[in-house]
């Protein structure tokens, strides 16, 4: 039998059957992969409590025929926060559900993985939203159809103060080029430093994650307009995101 031992983070799970379940996986060594875990829903399985959305585990597989099979898993780190407080949650599945939709599976992608792995903690205990944010934008800049939010995609000159930006041509478009971009909106230059300060976080400065609620309001929208543009259809956990909201006013 053909078995592998994997370090993942957990980007979805699909419940089947009486106690199974589909688990997509983030690895560290083969990025996304799907497997079945038999079983894991009885509370006397060996599998039962690691298989939880947003777990880091360490686990071991078989490669079948069609799927492969989880036979152990052992939890690395988990995060309770996460599925206990519903912004929380909300945010989190934003994020690993744009992972999940941008990336093909078994692309190895080390950067990615160790995204997701950096930005659980922080979105398990600081402002969540914004760790989302972050970590969507930090993410999309490997996707190969990343914005350019600091130099002008026609002349390639650095972008000073306010400018325009155009999601057709892919990102940000100087004065004296606007007029050849397709379809362009204004583009502040609070919005563009949001966005460059959101793509230079490092994960493991715990003092810094002061934003404007206006800007990041702003960078959030923009955002996920450009997202949602690319995948063609709405996130659901957008939608989940709005259902919230709309409970708090
Ligand atoms: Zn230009």
């Amino acid at each position: 039998m053909d078995t592998f031992t994997v370090e993942a983070v957990i980007l979805r799970t699909d419940d089947f059957g009486d106690a199974n379940r589909v688990v997509t996986l983030f690895s560290k060594e083969f990025g996304k992969l799907e497997a079945n875990a038999y079983g894991c829903r009885r509370s006397r399985s060996p599998l039962s409590g690691a298989l939880q959305m947003f777990n880091h585990i360490s686990a071991t597989l078989t490669r079948g025929t069609k799927v492969d099979i989880i036979r152990e898993a052992d939890i690395i780190n988990f995060y309770d926060a996460l599925t206990k407080d519903l912004e929380r949650l909300a945010y989190a599945s934003l994020l690993f559900e744009i992972v999940n939709r941008m990336t093909l599976p078994r692309q190895r992608e080390l950067a990615t993985f160790n995204l997701l792995a950096n930005a659980l903690p922080t979105l398990s205990r600081r402002n969540p939203r914004i760790a989302a944010l972050i970590g969507s934008c930090q993410f999309m800049e490997t996707s190969g159809v990343q914005l350019s939010f600091s130099r002008c995609v026609h002349c390639g000159k650095n972008i000073i103060g306010d400018a325009a930006i155009s999601l057709l041509d892919g990102g940000a478009v100087c004065l004296n080029c606007r007029d050849a971009a397709q379809s362009c909106r204004p583009y502040p230059e609070g919005l563009r430093r949001t966005f460059e300060t959101m793509l230079s976080f490092d994960w493991r400065d715990d003092t810094k994650l002061t934003f404007n609620s206006r800007q990041v309001t702003a960078a959030e929208n923009f955002f996920l307009e450009y997202v949602q543009g690319i995948l063609g259809n709405a996130l659901k956990s957008v939608q989940f995101i709005r259902d919230l909201e709309s409970l708090r006013v």
